[in-house]
């Protein structure tokens, strides 16, 4: 056999190896800090593990999120059904923070309640959310499809992350994505979900919380009014309520927060989930 004959030989029979290659798991996103990972599974894969933490497979497809200030160095394992396993290690990327300063708002929109009757109510609303999002954390189905963002025309006033200092006092993190827009602006669902709970609270003024299965959940708050009821199924770009400034907030605007179990995700990077980040074959 001549030297050409050989190479050709060789190249063909990689090839006929990498189309038997069977891919066991491909994540796709944003490898980075307040980033999500979309897993699509092959059959044969039965349990995915993060951390060592087990994620539910659903049709399989499941998910994977990391929170604002989310270590870098991650650990995945898959188990198959026939008993084998995979490992491994990946690294999401550090984000930086910008600092916002806000200077010059009325002393009622960041001042602690001391109301003792105000106080409880407060804490009876923190909990019944909390509650329900335990709830969500343990349902097993995925709804979610591709994403979109709830308000077509607005205009961003507060980006995920930062970190806020008020009249010149430092607050919490921002752990959401603020989009100003005038009063009874339609705001739609980001993508497919059953609504979770609906409510009027201190904070948060009129909102809806969606679940949208594997632990994915998108909150959006201060409406002016709300177009869904607990239990609705709704699509992505469904309306589900319209802009307003009910309960802490100082003008009209959607603050969109969303989820992953407990870890908070910057809804920006949602609008870039095409990237292929990882994937693990074997032959
Ligand atoms: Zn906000």
């Amino acid at each position: 056999m001549d030297i050409i004959k050989k190479i050709l030989l060789v190249i063909l029979l990689t090839i006929s190896i990498q189309l038997s290659a069977i891919e066991l798991i491909s994540l796709r996103g944003n490898p980075v800090q307040g980033g999500i990972l979309i897993c699509e599974t092959d059959n044969s894969v039965e349990k995915i593990f993060l951390d060592h933490k087990e994620i539910p497979i659903f049709e399989n497809r499941t998910i994977l999120g990391f929170d604002r200030d989310e270590k870098l160095k991650h650990k995945i394992t898959i188990v198959l059904e026939n008993g084998e396993m995979y490992t491994s290690v990946f690294y999401i990327i550090k984000r930086n923070y910008s600092i916002q300063r806000i200077d010059r708002i009325e002393k009622k929109y960041i001042e602690e309640p001391r109301d003792s009757i105000l106080i409880q109510r407060i804490s009876d609303e923190s909990e019944m959310l909390a509650e329900r999002r335990e709830k969500i954390y343990s349902n097993k189905n995925i709804y979610f499809e591709e994403f979109c963002m709830p308000i077509i025309d607005g205009k961003i006033t507060g980006v995920f992350g930062s970190q806020r200092i008020l009249n010149g006092v430092p607050k919490k993190p921002h752990n959401g994505f603020d989009i100003a827009a005038p009063k009874g602006t339609n705001i739609m669902a980001m993508t497919t979900g059953v609504v979770a709970l609906t409510g009027d609270y201190y904070y948060n003024g009129k909102f809806v919380l969606i679940d949208h299965g594997g632990g994915l959940t998108s909150i959006y708050i201060h409406m002016s009014k709300i177009s869904v009821e607990m239990g609705d199924y709704i699509l992505k770009g469904e309306k589900i309520g319209e802009v307003g400034s009910t309960g802490r907030s100082s003008g009209n605007h959607l603050h969109w927060g969303i989820g992953w179990k407990n870890k908070r995700i910057d809804p920006e990077l949602l609008q870039n989930m095409d990237d292929v980040f990882l994937k693990i074959k074997v032959r």
